[in-house]
Order: C-alpha cells, then sequence, then structure tokens
C-alpha cells in the first residue's frame, strides 16, 4: 500500500518519506572504487587499508602508504570516503612486527589495540591518508577498528585530528562499545557498526566457523537489539550512525536498520543497487514497524519471515 514510484535506484539512499540513508560502499582496492562507482554508491562507508601491510616486510613508509590510499581515493573524488586505519593483528599477522603467540587471536592484541603498543604506526598511517585526501580531493574521514572503552574513542580521535583530520569515528564491534555508544559519541564525530565482529563477540561464536553460522546471522534479535540502542544514541546526540558489515547487503535487513535508526549503510558494490531500491519503497514509520517485529521475534529466521511480511 505503502510502495512509491522509486522502482529502481536513482542514486540517493532514502525512504520513500525522504529520510536520508546514504548507501556507501566497501572497498579495498582501485578495482573496488571503480566497481563502487559504476554501481552507484554515494561513497565509501568502509575504506578496508590492510592490503597496503599485510604482504609487507617493512613497514611501507608514508610515501608508499600515501600512493596506494590516494589511488583507491581518486574515483570518490568530491565524496565522502570512511578510511579505516589498520585492522591487522593476532590472525592477521604483521611480518615486521613481533606480536607473540597469542591464545586467543580474536581476543588479542588486533586492531586499534597495535598502536597502543606502536602509536607511531598509527601517526604514519594518518599521515598518509590526510595526505591522499588532498591528493585524490576525496572528502576523507577516519575510523578506528576494535574499539571498546570511550577512552580509546578519545585517544584516536585526539590523534586522528592532531594529524589532520576533520571528521574521525570508531567502528562498534565489540559488544561494550555498543553499550558506551552515547559516551564514545561524545568523543567522536559518527560511529559506523561492524555487524561481523560484533555477532561474533555478541554470541561467542567464531565469525569464520562454519558450524556457527547460525549464531553470526545477523537477524539475530539480540544483535538488532545492540544495533537499535547504538540507533537511539545516535539520534539523541543528532551524529551519523553506520553499519558497514555484511547486514548492510541483504535489502530487506536495510529497512530495518534504517528503522533502527542507522543512518548509512555501507556494503559491497552489487547490492548497492538492490538496497537503494528497498529502501525507496517505504516510509521510515513502515520501517520501524518492522524493526519493532523483528526485535521481538524469538529467532533469526522468525525475524526475518516476519520483515518480509511486513515489508511485502
Ligand atoms: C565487521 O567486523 O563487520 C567489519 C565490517 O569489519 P571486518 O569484516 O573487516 O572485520
Ligand atoms: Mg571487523
Amino acid at each position: 500500500a505503502e510502495r512509491t514510484e522509486h522502482a529502481d535506484w536513482d542514486g540517493v539512499g532514502r525512504t520513500a518519506d525522504d529520510a536520508p540513508v546514504k548507501v556507501l560502499a566497501n572497498v579495498g582496492s582501485a578495482t573496488d572504487s571503480t566497481a563502487a562507482v559504476e554501481a552507484g554508491a554515494q561513497g565509501v562507508g568502509l575504506f578496508r587499508t590492510e592490503f597496503c601491510y599485510l604482504g609487507a616486510d617493512e613497514e611501507p613508509d608514508v610515501a608508499t602508504q600515501r600512493a596506494a590510499y590516494a589511488e583507491v581515493l581518486a574515483p570518490f573524488a568530491g565524496k565522502p570516503v570512511v578510511v579505516r586505519t589498520l585492522d591487522a593483528g593476532a590472525d592477521k599477522p604483521l611480518a615486521f612486527l613481533d606480536m607473540g603467540v597469542e591464545p586467543n587471536p580474536a581476543l588479542g592484541v588486533r586492531g586499534l589495540r597495535v598502536a597502543f603498543d606502536r602509536p607511531d604506526l598509527l601517526d604514519t598511517q594518518i599521515e598518509a591518508i590526510a595526505g591522499a585526501a588532498q591528493d585524490s580531493g576525496a572528502e576523507v574521514s577516519v575510523m578506528a577498528p576494535m574499539v571498546a572503552t570511550a577512552d580509546e574513542a578519545a585517544w584516536f580521535a585526539e590523534r586522528a585530528r592532531a594529524g589532520g583530520i576533520d571528521r574521525v569515528g570508531v567502528m562498534i564491534e565489540v559488544p561494550a562499545a555498543a553499550l558506551s555508544a552515547a559516551e564514545i559519541l561524545q568523543a567522536v564525530d559518527f560511529v559506523s557498526i561492524g555487524t561481523n565482529d560484533l555477532a561474533q563477540y555478541v554470541f561467542a561464536a567464531d565469525r569464520m566457523a562454519g558450524a556457527l553460522a547460525g549464531l553470526n546471522d545477523p537477524w539475530q534479535p539480540a544483535l538488532l537489539r545492540l544495533i537499535g540502542m547504538v540507533g537511539e544514541a545516535g539520534r539523541l546526540v543528532d551524529k551519523s550512525v553506520g553499519v558497514c558489515g555484511e547486514a548492510a547487503s541483504d535489502p530487506h535487513l536495510a529497512g530495518v536498520l534504517a528503522g533502527l535508526g542507522v543512518t548509512s549503510l555501507s556494503m559491497n558494490a552489487p547490492a548497492v543497487r538492490a538496497v537503494g531500491a528497498a529502501l525507496a519503497q517505504h516510509p521510515l514509520d513502515t520501517f520501524r514497524k518492522a524493526a519493532r517485529a523483528a526485535l521481538e521475534a524469538p529467532s533469526a529466521a522468525a525475524a526475518r519471515h516476519t520483515t518480509k511480511t511486513t515489508l511485502a
């Protein structure tokens, strides 16, 4: 009954009643960026910078990093791009860093935690990102992975701003960070929820373990509840709450996420068109209603089913 004429994706992410929900792409290379522009993405919500480090025997210097990032940013000149700082450590070891052996790599020194011991690594990367922003003309923000507390968010924001980055955010992918979203949002300009890791840590279920895929399902109501808490915290201070995990690429779930207060969705390029079109099919209130039903569902399957019915 509420369907509108937006039968397809016109390149501007919004609900049928014009509530903006940006449709962005996840990229990790210049090839990804080109594909994302062709798909009509409004910008980049997650640029994974790991590629620059993971094969390297020595830390790549500022000029090397700057050139590599600028190549990925160039197709998005004049558009927003969120660059994520290095998300390595533990199961993604760096050849030039001796990080020791950890019995539980997913719970170890990874993401931003690497920078607490080696802040010089972060400062070098920030300098390279700021340079690549100038070279490419993209509207660059940076965000940190694996942040657990508001303190960590503030520490990162201060360093990034000192390095010349104006817009700073952090990922919400540790349950403690979701529970501290209001405090974290006092320290940063935006947050982006990494549903892949957030699900893994909420359900105590290794994201690589196929046998546990049912728990790592982004439709799990407990995960949606946490996302809703972050969305509400963002709404209260009028700061952007994104989702950049796999959850963002499911067109039905996209509406539910918008209903939970998420204001940008970042996904692999092939999903852009379908997600943009799905958002345009209903007004925000319908997505809020769908979100409430999904939150109350007893299982991921039931949440998926009730949403499909509500949004049919
Ligand atoms: C996530 O955890 O959801 C995420 C987007 O980051 P990555 O998949 O790179 O860990
Ligand atoms: Mg992650």
